[in-house]
């Protein structure tokens, strides 16, 4: 082990209990999306205490924190979403209390509460990881940069806005959302399609009257869950594109008229080889074979775009083109464990810095299945590795003056 990798290893080590204090901290701080500006102040002012070069809040609720480097490094920039989905029939969700894994089924202790895993673990440690270094006395040669962001779980606005108003970029960036431990390269894009199904209204005591625009569209998304969806195709990289009804409404919405629209959304998470031409196609040759069997069948297919943002491409750092995937493994084995390469489920603000040509990767305690559940947690022992990976990342990237 490298004698500036020790010194990292042991001071978080023996800094154990503020740095999990500060965690708790945050976790006491109710942020769900729109409401993180009391959370990013304190964020703030931990970064000033702890040596940050400049810490600011904008807006929107975004921090962001910077430790200046001496000069002829590369930046890294730590990105993690200060925001949280809402607590639903949680327990105690902003307790931040130490429990015993077994609870979840896990081992180990671990810290529970609302955004444990998704993600204030990570936030948390990209700023302690900054405080290690300060504290040690390392310099680096790069800028190491620190952003919790907000509006991450309604659309990523926070992290555009740390770029667009901000400008706050960077050679490198590090995602924190939930890898297990795991390295994470990407994650396949999302579409949202908008799919109307007509029929024709009329008094709800003579319904044969009428075309039930809703029993019509429940023959559509029957085909779509048990045709359409289980024949998704499997990308090598990205796994299989998946695909699911998530709303519906129909018009008008009175109890007693047979309705004469629905209109359902559709989530598809997809890869290159199925785009957003293949879903239209695909959901239009439904209609199509509706049509067949019931001439009264009507649908239009509204197809999400990137304009109105109901469509984004997923990204991939490929090892075989981006150094920095290579760095990333031979540091996180040193400061941790061997990471598997591995494609996050969900989506994350990585795609909007991928998109602009800089390299992403993904790092973080937790696991995404845990993420907006009721068993939001973060093993002790992950947390405290995160630290020291981040760290000991940031030597790596930014290198040590
Ligand atoms: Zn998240």
């Amino acid at each position: 082990m490298s004698d500036t990798l020790s010194l990292i290893s042991r001071w978080v080590d023996e800094n154990r209990d503020h740095c999990i204090d500060f965690f708790q901290q945050i976790i006491n701080i109710p942020s769900p999306s729109g409401e993180e500006h009391q959370v990013a102040e304190h964020i703030a002012s931990k970064m000033n205490e702890y040596g940050y070069n400049t810490a600011k809040v904008d807006k929107l609720g975004d921090v962001m924190g910077t430790i200046k480097g001496t000069g002829g490094g590369r930046s890294f920039l730590l990105n993690g979403h200060i925001d949280h989905v809402p607590v639903g029939d949680m327990v105690d969700p902003y307790s931040g209390k130490l429990m015993d894994g077994a609870a979840f089924g896990d081992k180990g202790k671990v810290l529970y509460g609302r955004a444990a895993c998704d993600m204030k673990g990570a936030v948390a440690a990209m700023v302690l990881a900054g405080r290690a270094l300060n504290e040690l006395g390392i310099k680096l040669k790069g800028d190491y940069r620190v952003t919790g962001v907000a509006l991450e779980e309604v659309g990523g606005a926070g992290t555009k806005s740390t770029i667009v108003d901000s400008q706050f970029l960077a050679d490198v960036v590090l995602i924190g959302e939930a890898t297990n431990m795991e390295l994470a390269l990407g994650h396949r894009g999302s579409i949202k399609f908008d799919v109307i199904v007509h029929g024709r209204s009329c008094h709800a005591s003579a319904p044969e009257r009428g075309i039930n625009a809703l029993y019509k569209a429940m023959k559509m998304i029957t085909k779509i869950k048990e045709e359409l969806a289980p024949s998704l195709p499997v990308h090598p990289v990205f796994g299989k594109a998946s695909l699911v009804v998530t709303q519906i409404e129909v018009s008008p919405e009175a109890s007693n008229v047979v309705p004469e629209t629905c209109h359902f959304v559709i989530d598809c998470r997809n890869h290159p080889d199925f785009t957003d031409h293949h879903l239209y196609e695909a959901l239009n040759k439904i209609i199509t074979d509706l049509k067949q069997t019931d001439p009264e069948f009507t649908a239009t297919v509204i197809p999400g775009t990137i304009i109105n943002e109901r469509r984004f491409n997923g990204f991939y750092t490929d090892p075989e083109k981006t150094p920095v995937v290579d760095e990333a493994v031979k540091a996180i084995t040193e400061a941790y464990r061997v990471p598997e390469k591995k494609i996050w489920t969900f989506a994350t603000d990585g795609r909007i810095y991928a998109h602009l040509g800089i390299p992403v990767i993904g790092f973080g305690p937790g696991e995404e299945k845990y993420a907006h559940t009721q068993m939001d947690h973060v093993r002790i022992d992950d947390f405290i590795g995160t630290i020291k990976v981040y760290a000991w990342l940031a030597c790596q990237i930014c290198g040590v003056a």
